[in-house]
């Protein structure tokens, strides 16, 4: 099977492993794990930022982020698709008492107009309170795409004093993308998070980056959440490994993205633009070519191929270190045979 539903289904490579089961532990709950603490740390300088917290999810990470940036009824603003919105099952809402209010644009993209519109600070004792704006890049749903208004957002919101949380779950996919350092996005947020399982490899694990202070508080919050853990090192090690090795490399996966974006456009033209596909999600829509999403799941999975609905008429394809670019190749000849 080529399995091209998410980044997230790469297993880890021997060389991997044996970080892993060669890495120094300790007690994580004892801030006593070396591989942990060196995982933290190094994040942490990556991204421009004092401390760090490893999270065994990406979502524990924005449980965390935002929380700290909002109290309990207060509310965060971001895209309608964002995965903070959307794939998260109400955490924030659930468990922080924290409510969203979107905007909602084309690939998941900032729009200023419709944010400043949105921002209430201070309205009177009527309305809820704007307390953090979050912004995902690169956006998932939205095709993997990169935020263009970024830091012309971060200085609307640095002028205002509302802080940014950014969903950086592939913000390494957003820098090689781009060419720029991940710092020089996740330094203008004052809580990040960042994945290591998806296009970097690791099997498991996130890392939230903030202030000492911001950092400290989530860590108290994670164990009153049940996510405290002791020799997490031997995961962290494996975060190591992946940032050290697998960033670089993920040229590649967008490279193998556009390629499958161009043989899907010509197979089923409008249903991708090629040019739009930045990094490595490509979502196509089914909506001209009168098939739907079910069958050419199911069609290419009888042909050897993975793919994930992720709307009434798209298909996601996502490529990663474990589909090499023949692999992807083969995978968008069996789709675009599916959909043309
Ligand atoms: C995957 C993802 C996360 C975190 O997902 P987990 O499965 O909880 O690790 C957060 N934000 C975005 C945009 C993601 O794609």
């Amino acid at each position: 099977m080529i399995d091209l539903r998410s980044d997230t289904v790469t297993r880890p490579s021997a060389d991997m492993l044996a970080a892993m089961t060669s890495a120094p532990l300790g007690d994580d709950v004892y801030g006593e794990d070396p591989t942990v603490n060196a995982l933290e740390e190094r994040v942490a300088g990556l991204l421009g930022h004092e401390a760090g917290l490893f999270t065994v999810t990406g979502s524990l990470a924005n449980i965390l982020g935002v929380r700290s940036l909002v109290p309990p009824g207060g509310e965060v603003l971001c895209e309608a698709s964002a995965h903070i919105a959307r794939a998260e099952l109400g955490a924030h809402a659930a468990v922080s008492g924290v409510t969203t209010r979107t905007w909602s644009a084309s690939s998941g993209q900032i729009d200023l107009e419709q944010i400043r519109a949105l921002i209430a600070p201070d309205l009177g004792p009527y309305f809820v309170v704007t307390s953090a704006v979050s912004v995902e890049n690169t956006h998932n749903f939205g095709g993997g795409s990169i935020q263009h208004g970024y830091d012309v957002l971060a200085d609307e919101l640095d002028a205002r004093g509302i802080p940014l949380h950014l969903d950086g779950a592939r913000l390494w996919n957003a820098g090689v993308a781009t060419g720029r350092p991940v710092a020089s996005f996740a330094s203008r947020a004052a809580a990040a998070s960042v994945c290591l399982s998806k296009g970097l490899g690791a099997p498991v694990g996130s890392v939230l980056v903030g202030s000492v202070e911001l950092i400290r508080e989530a860590r108290i919050w994670r164990k009153r959440l049940g996510a405290g853990w002791r020799q997490a090192g031997v995961l962290a090690a494996a975060g190591l490994y992946a940032v050290e090795h697998n960033v670089e490399r993920l040229a590649e996966d967008h490279a193998n993205a556009r390629a499958i974006a161009e043989v899907l456009a010509d197979a089923a033209p409008g249903s991708v633009k090629p040019d739009q596909v930045e990094t490595n999600i490509v979502v196509a829509d089914l909506a001209a070519t009168g098939r739907t999403v079910a069958e050419v799941v199911a069609g290419a999975r009888d042909a050897g191929v993975l793919i994930g609905g992720v709307g009434a008429t798209q298909l996601r394809v996502v490529t990663h270190l474990d589909a090499s670019a023949a692999d992807c190749r083969t995978a968008a000849e069996i789709l675009a045979r599916l959909i043309g």
